[in-house]
């Protein structure tokens, strides 16, 4: 039913993403054009990927401490100019105006990272295990990666792949998703009051075909994709394909447990933040509460409270608390979804799910009880700001339905018990998992997943070297 839909928006989305790509940036708020943008030609295509050979070449001639100064320009950029880039991430996605300023700091931050730490891990790592000989690691870079991104972090998921790989040295092409095509210019326009050299970023309204054929073309060594599994499927095949290393940030349906000896207005603040913020559209939202019986009255009580505070409005508007969603169509498919849910089997326990109307995107708050593995809807992601809650009693439990997923990326934990709760987190199958705090991307920390969130890992020492040429040098 609901995956036939899926599948059916998926080939539509396909055969227009084919040939007739349209970059068009409406405001999810009141459904108006605010401006569209033409798709690349196969000529500016090739233009980029000439571009990008020639700064990799040049490069490889130069310091890193060059790469590091001008990074550290475009950090600066950022900064300086907050207001004016965060109001491209209000209008062309809906996030909060307040939210959207956080993202253009921490964009800055994931920078300023490897500004400052880039050099040290890609310093020389001497192997010492070998008897009577000396060797050595060397990383370096490899060639243009195709950054495939999506548009609920529009600059903080593009600054993840280019700031580690313009440190490196690799040149990156973008194609960011087509519903944030004034983010993906902002950031290309940042680049270029930077000073940034040319090659280093390009931004491209690419159709995928002109994605699958750079993919395939020996400039590009490597291609990171943020986005749904079914994007991962197609572009993973295409990397696999042509034997080009890849890189899959992909989505989730994240636990949030909570204890019984948590403290209840951490896990509460923690619960709410994890799965409302940026109106739930996050590979990381905490999706599924897991609630020990002793505390589930008491936490479940205070989640509707804080529930019924969000307030739809104006994104731009700072006392609004609950932003639209991203675009018509990712509410309409998530109306389509909790139809499919609630045929299932499950039930609404607060909220109403009857369809918001009108030109914005709002989708109101929804927590959901009783959604069991034959549900159909089971182990799919609900982008949006609705939460599902189990009820469960030990250990055994929580670690099997935590772990009854197709997906692997997140997760957080509440106990004021710490060392129970570092032991659980050990046996919950994801990338990353987070204790007495909801789950959030530090530039000092990788980032990633396992099963069907993918793989390879963002950000930190190891983000850096996912597209270095990790070279052997015995003797
Ligand atoms: P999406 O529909 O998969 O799109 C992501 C990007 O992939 C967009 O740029 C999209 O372009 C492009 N794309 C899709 N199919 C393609 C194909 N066959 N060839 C070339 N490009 C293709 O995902 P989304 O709706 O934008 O983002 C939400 C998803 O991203 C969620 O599943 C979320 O969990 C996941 N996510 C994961 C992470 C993480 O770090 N793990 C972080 C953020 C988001 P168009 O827009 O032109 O279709």
């Amino acid at each position: 039913m609901i995956f036939h839909y899926n599948e059916f928006v998926m080939s539509l989305k396909e055969e227009r993403g084919r040939f007739l790509m349209a970059y068009r940036a409406v405001n999810p708020y009141n459904g108006e054009l605010i401006k569209e943008f033409p798709a690349a030609t196969d000529a500016e295509v090739e233009q980029a990927l000439t571009a990008a050979k020639a700064f990799y070449q040049q490069a490889k001639q130069q310091p890193l401490e060059q790469r590091a100064k001008q990074l550290a320009a475009l950090a600066n950029e950022f900064t300086q100019k907050t207001d004016y880039y965060a109001k491209f991430l209000t209008t062309n996605m809906g996030k909060l105006i307040n939210d959207a300023r956080g993202e253009v700091q921490k964009t800055a931050a994931f920078a300023n990272y490897y500004v400052e730490h880039g050099a040290a891990a890609l310093a020389d790592q001497d192997y010492t295990a070998i008897a009577g000989r000396k060797a050595h690691l060397e990383f370096s870079s490899i060639g243009a990666i195709v950054a495939v991104e999506p548009w609920n972090f529009p600059y903080t998921q593009v600054m993840r792949v280019f700031a580690p790989n313009f440190i490196l040295g690799n040149p990156v092409i973008l194609k960011h998703a087509s519903i944030v095509p004034e983010c993906a210019q902002a950031f290309e326009d940042a680049c270029q009051a930077a000073g940034l050299p040319a090659g280093a970023f390009k931004n491209l309204f690419a159709t995928y075909d002109q994605v699958n054929r750079m993919i395939s073309d020996p400039r590009v060594q490597g291609v990171a994709l943020t986005g749904s599994e079914k994007a991962g499927e197609r572009i993973a095949a295409e990397a696999g394909h042509n034997l080009k290393k890849s890189t899959m940030e992909l989505g989730g349906t994240d636990v949030c447990i909570v204890l019984n000896d948590a403290d209840l207005k951490k896990a509460v603040a923690g619960a709410v933040n994890g799965r409302l913020r940026n109106s739930g559209q996050v590979c990381t939202s905490a999706k599924r509460y897991l609630v020990q019986s002793g505390i589930y009255d008491e936490f479940l009580a205070a989640i509707k409270e804080e529930f019924a505070k969000y307030q739809p409005g104006d994104p731009l508007d700072e006392k609004t608390t609950l932003a639209p969603l991203s675009s018509k169509s990712a509410q309409q498919n998530l109306q389509t979804q909790i139809k499919a849910v609630l045929a299932g089997g499950a039930k609404v326990l607060w909220g109403d799910p009857t369809p918001v109307t009108g030109p914005g995107a709002f989708f109101m708050p929804l927590i959901i009880t009783g959604m069991t593995y034959d549900n159909p809807m089971y182990d799919h992601e609900l982008f949006g700001p609705v939460a599902q809650i189990y009820q469960v009693e030990d250990e055994s439990q929580i670690v099997e339905l935590a772990n009854h997923s197709n997906y692997g990326l997140g997760g957080a934990i509440y106990s004021e018990d710490l060392d129970k709760a570092r032991q659980l987190a050990s046996k919950i199958e994801t990338g990353q998992i987070a204790v007495n705090q909801p789950l959030s991307s530090l530039p000092e920390l990788p980032f990633g997943g396992i099963k069907k969130s993918g793989y390879g890992r963002e950000l930190s020492d190891l983000g850096i070297r996912e597209f270095a040429n990790i070279k052997t040098v015995l003797g």
